[in-house]
């Protein structure tokens, strides 16, 4: 089984994800992180996306998929959040997942409305968070990511869950979405 999370920057997928990861024993693959702790490492990746990562811009598509194509191993459960963010990510990752017996059986939207996404990232403080790179990641979720919205939708595995509210009540509205049972 593979979950993807999809939804703006500040939308609060990483958190719902690393919730979930655990409640259903799937390993979360962040590109976001993946990519920060590069950077933060020096290594000749880190290197190569650090002018990315402080623009707002996506990484282009070869280097994110090479990242997550070789993190996955056959028959994992995996939960991925900020991947896939472009509709060739999203075919690549069709291929990458039947490489692996696997296949893309729930996307979640998060809806969150965009004057609570800025409040929320201008509150977050990571480095690229500054007023204009925000105003530019929103700019390209619309642009390069929304389009995943009909590629999902037309699949027939798209969910949409109301991001706006507590964490824990939002946890429970995920797994209402998702079917699946709140722990008793
Ligand atoms: P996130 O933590 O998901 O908000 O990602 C932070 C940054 O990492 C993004 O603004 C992009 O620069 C880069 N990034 C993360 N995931 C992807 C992806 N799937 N494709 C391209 N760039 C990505």
């Amino acid at each position: 089984m593979i979950v993807v999370f999809l939804g703006p920057p500040g939308s609060g997928k990483g958190t719902q994800a690393q919730l979930l990861a655990v409640r259903l024993n799937m390993v979360h693959l962040s590109t976001g992180d993946l990519l920060r702790a590069a950077r933060a490492a020096g290594t000749p990746l880190g290197r190569q996306v650090a002018q990315y990562l402080d623009a707002g811009k996506l990484v282009p598509d070869e280097v994110v998929t090479g990242l997550v194509a070789e993190r996955l191993v056959p028959h994992q459960d995996y939960l991925l959040d900020g991947f896939p963010r472009t509709v060739a990510q999203a075919q690549k990752l069709e291929e990458l997942a039947s490489g692996i017996g696997q296949e893309v059986s729930s996307v979640v939207l998060f809806v969150v409305p965009e004057e609570e996404l800025v409040r929320r990232l201008m509150g977050r403080g990571r480095t690229d968070d500054t007023p204009e790179t925000i105003r530019h990641r929103l700019k390209v979720y619309q642009e390069e990511t929304a389009p995943l919205v009909g590629f999902y939708r037309q699949r027939g595995i798209l969910c949409q869950v109301d991001g706006v509210g507590k964490v824990e009540d939002i946890h429970e509205r995920l797994l209402s979405v998702l079917r699946i049972a709140p722990q008793g």
